[in-house]
């Protein structure tokens, strides 16, 4: 039998159900595959409920092959039809947990087969499970697992393929785990390595390469990922972007624009209430960027010297997450997905110091690294990092401005990401 692991943090995980902060299926479209379809009618063929389903589960426009041939309707609040007043699922209440489509069943889980083995890991749209990610030492450390923590394992994605892209991807996104680990060096110098990483292999290692029909190009990548292992090269690159000191103002633009451009644009009062108060505290919307800067970089020196380790793990935390939640191979390029990873991090580093929470700590007079400001500090960072998560992150308007910041991933992106790593 294969393996299956996954952090420690999904092992305990428990839905909060209706004591939740959110709702899993609040905004979002939820897709029914054609074999569910046909599940959902049979488990609900002649009782009370069938009618409901009939009228409620309808068939997708778009669907041409059938795999998600029907979508559940939406409620006028957003919410899923099926979802009761106490903001649980009826049919999950009345049937169990067969007549679930797949998206349902799975969340906030998500599982990927790569190179024979199952990987779980979870979705920061949950807001319990950024809590349990964020907040633990030990939430990242990979322990087995029964498969039956996949909920369906039968439906992960299957990651595979022969070209060189994929064949060497997992050697690559070890390297990468364990640059973010390196806490000797500040987490802004371990995203630029991560982008010098990237910039050296993009001449060869990328989507669709073909150079490693040629001798030489394995062995090329073994030795740029050794490279990268050792401690003085990654020492050298730290002392570099170290002396780099570029305006803040762009910073603050940018992750300015990010936020603004979600507003009006989310259907979710919570998401709106947040994004307006982070917007206030930076002094509305059409403040100017250098003023925004002033103001974050007063917090970050208050935070810092005080809360500064627990900032870093959340960030840490939130970085190796993603690297094992979203394989890096659907980008074109590896600096594609660094550069994008670097923009996360700087709107989630700017929305945090935006959070009314934080701005109160931060105007104490007594700050000191209390359990009770250690507490504070945590619940605004769930709070910011789930609602980042489900409304900016996966955004069109995140990518259409990394991808006109980063010039598309060519030879600038790195000296372009400096940018970006100001404020972190
Ligand atoms: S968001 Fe997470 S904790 Fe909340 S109801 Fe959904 S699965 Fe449960």
């Amino acid at each position: 039998m294969s393996s299956v692991s996954a952090p420690r943090y999904l092992t305990r995980f428990q839905c909060l159900a209706d004591a939740c902060e959110d709702t899993c299926c609040a905004g979002l479209v939820v897709p029914v595959s054609d074999a569910r379809w046909r599940i959902l009618r049979d488990v609900v063929a002649g009782g009370p409920d069938a009618a409901r389903v009939e009228a409620l589960v309808v068939p997708d426009p778009g669907s041409g092959s059938g795999a998600e041939a029907a979508y559940i309707t939406k409620r006028e609040d957003g919410n899923c039809s099926f979802l009761d007043e106490r903001k649980l699922c009826a049919l999950h209440r009345k049937y169990g947990e067969v007549a679930l489509p797949d998206a349902c069943a799975m969340f906030p889980r998500v599982a990927t087969r790569r190179a024979g083995r199952l990987e779980v890991t979870g979705s920061f749209g949950c807001p319990e499970v950024v809590r349990l990610c964020l907040l633990a030492e030990d939430a990242l450390e990979q322990v087995p697992v029964d498969a039956s923590l996949a909920a369906r394992p039968e439906i992960a994605r299957v990651l595979g393929g022969e070209d060189a892209w994929m064949v060497h991807s997992e050697r690559v996104r070890a390297v990468a785990l364990r640059i973010l680990e390196r806490r000797e060096h500040p987490f802004a110098s371990r995203l630029f390595m991560l982008g010098e990483l990237a910039r050296r292999l993009g001449p060869f290692y990328f989507r669709g390469t073909e150079v490693f029909r040629e001798e030489g190009a394995e062995a090329l990548l073994t030795q740029t990922l050794a490279t990268f292992e050792d401690a003085e090269t990654l020492a050298a690159l730290h002392a570099a972007v170290s002396q780099v000191s570029l305006p803040g103002g762009p910073w603050a633009g940018i992750c300015g624009m990010v936020l603004r451009s979600r507003v009006g644009a989310v259907g979710s009062e919570r998401f709106s209430g947040w994004a307006r108060a982070v917007l206030a505290s930076y002094g509305g919307p059409q403040a100017a960027p250098d003023d925004v800067w002033a103001r974050y970089a007063a917090r970050r020196a208050r935070l810092e010297p005080v809360l500064g380790e627990r900032v870093e793990q959340y960030f840490r935390h939130h970085a190796v997450n993603h690297w094992l939640r979203h394989p890096f191979t659907d980008a074109p390029s590896v600096l594609d997905y660094v550069f994008k990873l670097a923009l996360r991090a700087a709107v989630l580093r700017w929305v945090l110091l935006g959070h009314p929470t934080v701005v109160a700590l931060c105007e104490r007079d007594d700050l000191a690294a209390t359990e009770d400001a250690r507490a504070q500090l945590d619940a605004a960072a769930v709070e910011c990092f789930q609602l980042s998560a489900k409304h900016l992150e996966q955004s069109s308007e995140l990518h259409t401005l990394a991808q006109g910041l980063s010039g598309g991933a060519g030879p600038d992106s790195l000296p372009r990401m400096l940018v970006l790593l100001q404020g972190l």
